[in-house]
């Protein structure tokens, strides 16, 4: 899901579970021992918690919280305190309206709107920048904005916490130092994490490095202290870290068992860790489910009526798209004979029923865990963490095939850094790296979600735009330029900046994944001679 997708499940979500808590708060009132009202109302509060702390939702997040600490607290509730609670949690949800957010994310081949999306994609991510310096904080911001993250200043601290209480920014970026004060910035923040339960994901900035300073800056959950000047690609690579956490997708377990109810319990544990759970208790739906689902990992009952746990573990490892996905056999089968032999047919484990929720679950998340990170290993470049040539080859070929049958344009862009030898010459490879990562967060940020975003090797990458055509093509290509060009790089005190040329080919004016690929990179090779730091479209065919 996109993020305003996101955004507007989780204004959906939380009406659903505000609705809930309030019944089940009523019943609870009339019956003050009503186990079945109190577990409702914890989970509601439970799920709400956790939805909206992620989501960047703090107030609503740390109201739900208290909650459900005040429920699941040891001897009877005290409904005064609850009701308390209950109160200031409806306060902040009735700040959203259910359909206030932005519409959903949709794709389209007009050109502007493809242009509005990078907008849009931009405008999700809310920095905070605080310091007392108005030129300074306003020239960081800008840098921050070339990554594609919208951004607000402030060089007051009242100011910064008036916003705070309207609205919830992705990071905020905080001078150590204001004039009430050496370290009132720190003191400020610390404050703030009182009010907002330790949920803001705050990152310091100092004229100094400071042992003391960095050790209080800690002490208020500060996720990093950066000393100025600032070297951008190290907080962007920062930020990004902790969006890329907050934004990872939840485990997804398919369960094959013919027993219905058997399932359910299964599924509940692993909701419970919160992994998505889909339940299938017929074998032959297990082909579809795989296709449509997605899952990191299929939980297969041994014995079924139709066939055999061990049967389809053999049929689906036959289907090249699911070699590597984790089987996990799970049955009331003790012989170690047989559990082996399930394991040699293409299982990765075997757990013996009844099991523990806590031993399910960790069974489940180390294979997925592992799951994941080997795909990850396969399928993308270490440094930049973008698809590596191989696999990005393979999308191209996938994403062309789709155009052809739905007549849609498609665009592809190779990128080349220019002189990046002298710049590891002259700075060291460190810094050569440090800027292959800014560029690839800068495409990122900066691209949409449908966009796809390979590093084809040394200091080239490559994109491709489905649903673009030429024009709209070289807009965004030349905005990414642009951008790229405009941020500072720091080493030893020497600021510098750094330029890529860029090539275009689209379809269907070229019909076949190496016609692009040739064109886009002749394209780029002609910029070079041009004389670099441009955009050349490929043209009609020769
Ligand atoms: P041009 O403008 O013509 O593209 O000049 P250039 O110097 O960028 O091109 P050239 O192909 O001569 O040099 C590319 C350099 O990129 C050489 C290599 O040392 C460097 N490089 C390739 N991969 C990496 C990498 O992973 N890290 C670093 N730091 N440098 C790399
Ligand atoms: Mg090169
Ligand atoms: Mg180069």
């Amino acid at each position: 899901m996109t993020r305003p997708e996101i955004q507007t499940a989780f204004l959906k979500q939380i009406h659903e579970d505000g609705r809930q808590i309030e019944t089940a708060w009523k019943e609870l009132q009339a019956h003050h021992e009503d186990a079945h009202a109190s577990a409702v109302l914890t989970l509601a509060a439970h799920r709400l918690a956790g939805v909206a702390l992620r989501l960047g939702y703090y107030r609503i997040g740390s109201a739900a919280r208290l909650i459900e600490n005040q429920i699941i607290q040891p001897g009877a509730v005290d409904l005064s305190e609850l009701e308390k609670l209950v109160d200031a949690l409806f306060v902040e949800i009735k700040v959203h309206k259910e359909d206030e957010l932005l519409e959903p994310e949709r794709r389209s081949a007009n050109s502007s709107k493809n242009v509005a999306s990078i907008q849009e994609n931009r405008s999700n991510s809310l920095i905070y920048l605080a310091d007392v310096e108005a030129a300074q904080v306003e020239a960081l911001a800008l840098q921050v904005q070339q990554f594609g993250y919208s951004t607000q200043t402030f060089t007051r601290l009242d100011d910064l916490e008036t916003a705070l209480q309207q609205r919830s920014p992705t990071a905020i970026l905080i001078d150590i130092s204001f004039p009430s004060g050496e370290l009132s910035g720190i003191e400020t923040v610390r404050s703030l994490q009182k009010e907002f339960n330790n949920q803001l994901p705050v990152f310091f900035l100092a004229d100094h490095d400071d042992v003391s300073a960095r050790l209080q800056a800690i002490r208020t959950d500060g996720k990093n202290y950066f000393v100025k000047p600032v070297e951008i690609s190290a907080v962007i690579d920062d930020l990004d870290k902790y969006l890329v956490r907050e934004e990872t997708e939840s485990f997804r377990v398919l369960i094959v068992d013919d027993s219905e109810v058997q399932a359910k319990i299964n599924a509940m544990h692993l909701n419970r860790a919160r992994m998505v759970t889909r339940i299938t208790t017929n074998p032959m739906d297990v082909l579809h489910a795989l296709d449509e689902f997605i899952p990191d990992l299929l939980l297969l009952d041994l014995y079924m009526p139709e066939c055999t746990g061990l049967e389809l573990a053999q049929v689906i490892r036959q289907m090249k798209t699911h070699v590597s996905l984790p089987i996990v056999y799970l049955s009331s089968e003790t012989d170690r004979e047989k559990q082996l032999a399930a394991v040699d047919s293409g299982g990765d484990d075997f757990l013996t029923k009844p099991i523990k929720p806590d031993h399910l679950i960790s069974a489940v998340t180390s294979r997925i865990t592992r799951y994941r990170q080997l795909r990850a290993l396969m399928l993308h470049d270490s440094l930049t963490g973008l698809l590596n040539h191989t696999s990005f080859r393979e999308r191209l070929g996938q994403e062309i095939a789709r155009s052809a049958r739905t007549g849609q344009p498609l665009a592809l862009a190779m990128i080349d850094i220019d002189k990046f030898k002298q710049i590891n010459d002259t700075y060291g490879h460190a810094v050569g790296d440090r800027i292959l990562k800014a560029l690839s967060h800068l495409l990122t940020r900066r691209l949409r979600q449908s966009d796809v975003i390979g590093r084809y090797g040394g200091e080239e990458f490559v994109v491709f735009l489905p649903n673009t055509n030429e024009s709209t093509a070289y807009q965004i290509m030349n905005e990414l330029r642009e951008a790229f060009s405009l941020v500072h790089h720091i080493c030893n005190g020497d600021e510098f900046s750094v330029t890529f040329s860029c090539g275009v080919a689209t379809f269907p004016e070229r019909q076949t994944s190496s016609a692009l690929s040739e064109a886009a990179d002749q394209a780029m090779y002609n910029a070079k001679s041009q004389g670099r730091n441009r955009v050349l479209l490929a043209g009609p065919m020769p």
